[in-house]
């Protein structure tokens, strides 16, 4: 497999403001998980003087912790805005404490999409007995809070403000915030470009330390293929992840990025022809060298990739239909 360059945050230096660049400051709440990495970072952008306009992308997760954290940063500086790049639970939920203290707008695509997933109740038994023995199994992990923050959906998110594809979201002293819409990880995805700085906050497009959960129906395969060749074809000199540090070399990253899912379909796509004809025996495979509690966001991920592959006509389902997570594959 291609190896994506992930850049390790050395010090989340939670509930401080950190200057990461000029009107650029970052407050990492402390909600570690396997999803999260040391925290959601959620960015100030402008001045950090009394008076200074301040834009707020991705408030963060419920955590009093957070909430004053947040508090701390922003005390005599005016809130303008307050983007979301889409609404997991690690991502949205403070945007309304925010609001109600502030009176800045909510920014973003629009509310989580309400389509159900049929298989939302399935359990994974196959890959659960294992969870177990293994939970603490991989030491780079994070494991202090299993939380499922990055699995709860903040439906009650509806933005003040929807923004399309390469509207100004805000501008303010010194920055202008542009949405750019990314779906994918989820179908109301946006990043935010920072046009004087060439950068862009890529949410949970593209993360700096792990690759991203593709998970349907809500998240679509070929449409985050779509949204990652639509950030290969900018100029950012940087991404700023809402997990993990900052990627600079953002071109090589950007390839590899693609690359690793483009070797992961092929992959799936391969398995199917050797016979595997489920999910659950698929990701035993690829994913041996996993730790067993990725294996059900990852039966996920081969769930999206054989989306994209029916989709694309090289695989069926044998009894027909849409792809489910217990269906029989076959190749096409
Ligand atoms: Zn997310």
């Amino acid at each position: 497999m291609t190896a994506i360059p992930f850049v390790q945050l050395a010090d989340p230096c939670h509930g401080q403001a950190v200057h990461v660049a000029p009107l650029i400051r970052r407050v990492v709440a402390n909600n570690p998980s396997k999803f999260t990495y040391h925290g959601t970072g959620t960015y100030l952008i402008g001045g950090d003087q009394p008076g200074d306009e301040v834009a707020v992308i991705d408030p963060g997760p419920q955590l009093d912790s957070h909430r004053e954290a947040l508090s701390l940063a922003l005390a005599g500086q005016r809130v303008t805005a307050i983007l979301v790049t889409h609404c997991h639970g690690d991502h949205s939920p403070l945007a309304a404490w925010l609001h109600d203290e502030t009176g800045a707008p909510t920014i973003a695509f629009g509310p989580h999409s309400r389509v159900t997933d049929p298989d939302a109740d399935v359990p994974y038994t196959d890959l659960d007995e294992a969870d177990d023995e293994s939970a603490a199994a991989d030491p780079t992990l994070p494991v202090s809070d299993p939380a499922k923050i990055e699995e709860t959906t903040d439906y009650g998110f509806d933005p003040d403000i929807r923004v399309a594809d390469g509207q100004v979201a805000v501008a303010g002293a010194g920055f202008t915030l542009r949405a750019v819409y990314t779906p994918g990880h989820t179908s109301n995805h946006l990043c935010y470009s920072f046009d004087e700085q060439r950068s862009l906050f890529t949410g949970d497009h593209i993360m700096g330390w792990s690759t991203t959960v593709i998970g349907p129906p809500d998240g679509d395969m070929r449409a985050y293929f779509d949204s990652l060749r639509k950030v290969q074809g900018r100029d950012d000199e940087v991404y700023w992840p809402t997990h993990g540090s900052p990627i600079t070399d953002t071109r090589p990253f950007i390839e590899a990025f693609i690359g690793h899912r483009l070797q992961r379909e092929a992959a799936v796509l391969q398995r199917v022809r050797a016979g595997d004809s489920s999910i659950a025996v698929i990701v035993r495979t690829l994913y041996a060298d996993v730790a067993k509690p990725l294996h059900k966001p990852a039966a996920r991920s081969v769930l999206a990739h054989l989306h994209k592959l029916v989709a694309d006509g090289l695989v069926a389902v044998a009894a027909g239909g849409a792809p489910r997570l217990a269906s029989t594959y076959l190749p096409a």
